[in-house]
């Protein structure tokens, strides 16, 4: 199963992602994650994504796309994966499809979680409160979302015109999105 997971912020990626991944014994790269660690290690990586991240702006592509490049080339990537907020630009999903034909391989699926603007702010600032994210402010998570509209959500024209596009339902319990998801999903085996 190699997989993208879609979905403005605070939609739910992270949670359904950790579940999807023990689900289907896949690996799973959050560049959002990648990110957050660079920053804790205070590598260079993190010092550059911080005034990105904590401004609520996309990273530059070529940077995402040599984390990910890395990353696929990883042993623990050969069974499958599920990405989880890459890719977030066209040329990031462009970028995407030339690594994987270069490797053999193709998508199988894109999941796009679909749920209104006012619940995903109010989720991410309960969010912020319990984890402290500093991107988990009001006006980060604003722009944020503009982002993801600008940059973002044109991903679903791109992704439906190859045929790849679930779209699925990202309100209600954690366990009946999981359930939406797999049910698109189906085993998750190649045949
Ligand atoms: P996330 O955890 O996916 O919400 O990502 C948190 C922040 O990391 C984003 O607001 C961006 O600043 C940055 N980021 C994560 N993934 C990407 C990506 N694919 N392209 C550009 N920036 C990213």
């Amino acid at each position: 199963m190699k997989a993208v997971l879609l979905g403005g912020p605070g939609a739910g990626k992270g949670t359904q992602a950790a579940k999807l991944k023990e689900h289907y014994s896949i690996a799973h790269l959050s560049t959002g994650e990648v990110l957050r660690e660079a920053r804790s290690a205070g590598t260079e990586l993190g010092e550059k994504a911080a005034s990105y991240m904590d401004a609520g702006k996309l990273l530059p592509d070529d940077i995402i796309l040599g984390i990910v490049g890395e990353k696929l080339d990883s042993p623990g990537m050969s069974g499958g994966f599920l990405f989880d907020g890459f890719p977030r630009t066209i040329p990031q999903a462009e970028g995407l499809d030339e690594m994987l034909a270069t490797r053999g391989e193709s998508l199988d699926a894109v999941i796009s979680i679909e749920v209104p603007d006012n619940f995903v702010i109010e989720r991410l600032l309960k969010r912020a409160r319990i984890e402290g994210r500093p991107d988990d402010n009001r006006e980060t998570i604003e722009n944020r979302l503009r982002v993801y509209y600008e940059q973002t959500e044109p991903l679903k024209d791109y992704y439906r015109k190859r045929g790849l596009l679930k779209p699925v339902e990202g309100t209600g319990t954690v366990d009946e999105v999981f359930e939406r998801i797999t049910a698109v999903l189906g085993k998750g085996t190649d045949d």
